[in-house]
């Protein structure tokens, strides 16, 4: 598996190119900003994007989305209760940040969907609490985690949509029913694996 990381934008936020070793299919993950950075990584690599991946529709995570979704024809994909954030309007406000209007999504996704890159796949968790359709993706031993679970920490749950009781609740019944070798990429920060945040994560302490 093709693997980069990037960290983007004044949130820095990571965005990550995963690709296929034997089809050369890739996917972006969060492409929050500095399009041309992304494009020259994916083009280094030499992937063909098929799809654009939002873990949610916070405007960290979707600042680059117009160009990148230009550039590659890439399909985007996003849980449905997060969609709305797709319009003009929510986007210049949130956080004061202000980008292209993004395109409206191709793909609504729901819990259980799967995402398929060449020979790689990974399953759609929907996990609520930072925002209503934050997802997380699970495959190939890793899971990419959004704002919703940190290296010891987790996401902010006092943005409109958000709730600590949904956001704590996804990460036990959701994550940290994982085994603890799965390796976590999370939206911002370093990675971390699920056994590090069982036994470290301040925020997940009983
Ligand atoms: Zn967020
Ligand atoms: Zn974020």
């Amino acid at each position: 598996m093709i693997l980069k990381n990037l960290v983007v934008g004044p949130l820095a936020t990571n965005c990550y190119i995963v690709g296929s070793e034997s089809s050369k299919e890739g996917m972006i993950i969060d492409p929050g900003d500095e399009a041309e950075v992304i494009l020259s990584n994916v083009k280094d690599l030499g992937l063909k994007i098929k799809s654009i991946v939002l873990t949610h529709g916070h405007i960290d995570h979707i600042g680059a989305l117009k160009e990148v979704k230009e550039a590659t024809g890439a399909e985007v994909a996003i849980h449905s209760d997060d969609a709305q954030a797709l319009q003009e309007k929510s986007v210049s406000t949130l956080l004061g940040l202000s980008y292209p209007a993004p395109p409206p999504p191709d793909r609504l996704l729901k819990d259980g969907d799967s995402m398929d890159i060449g020979d790689l796949h990974f399953l759609v968790l929907h996990t609520p609490g930072h925002s209503p359709g934050c997802i997380c993706l699970l495959g190939e031993g890793i899971i990419f985690s959004g704002d919703t679970l940190f290296n010891f920490g987790i996401g902010r749950y006092d943005l409109p949509g958000g709730s600590y009781s949904q956001l704590v609740n996804s990460i036990h019944t959701r994550l940290m029913t994982l085994p603890d070798d799965t390796a976590v990429y999370p939206g911002h920060g370093p990675d971390t694996t699920i056994g590090t945040e069982r036994s470290g994560n301040p925020f997940l302490q009983t």
